[in-house]
């Protein structure tokens, strides 16, 4: 089971990794980035630094770097969907997942509903082409409606001349 991609490049978006980290660390800014006490490796200095321009983090010290997403992954001992979720919880977002499976039987039913559908539309046709043979009875009908009519303009120019 995954996350559709789109939903997960909108939490990465959402989320302000600053903010998100300030929730657990607290950051000081130097010049364009914040720097901090790394929440993955104890010390005491701060290698902690955090990009807001790109949303990423790098820790000097023990070398982890990512994203919001990682950043909830490895502090919570998440998994992606879970980090993901996690975040989009707190960003007020929606999440739309794909199954692999989910999918796969979608496309089963899908194709079974086209079988059905090709099937009914044979039957449709050959149940035309049973009413292209009934045209007996059509021409049938027809041709006493027109013999009626023809009665009718028989009888028509004979009660003229009178
Ligand atoms: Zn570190």
């Amino acid at each position: 089971m995954g996350i559709v991609d789109e939903d997960v490049q909108r939490v990465r978006e959402a989320t302000d990794l600053v903010e998100l980290a300030r929730e657990h660390i607290a950051l000081k800014r130097v010049g364009r980035r914040f720097v901090g006490l790394c929440p993955f490796h104890a010390e005491k200095s701060g290698s902690f630094n955090v990009n807001p321009d790109l949303g990423v983090y790098m820790c000097f010290g023990c070398q982890a770097r990512g994203d919001a997403i990682t950043f909830v992954r490895e502090l919570e001992h998440l998994d992606f969907v879970g980090a993901v979720e996690r975040l989009a919880q707190r960003a007020g977002i929606t999440l739309r997942y794909t199954d692999a499976n989910v999918t796969k039987d979608r496309q089963r039913k899908q194709r079974l509903h086209d079988a059905v559908a090709a099937e009914a539309s044979t039957a449709t046709r050959s149940g035309a082409s049973r009413s292209v043979s009934r045209p007996t009875t059509g021409t049938f009908s027809r041709s006493r409606s027109s013999s009626s009519s023809s009665h009718a303009t028989i009888s028509s120019p004979r009660a003229s001349p009178t």
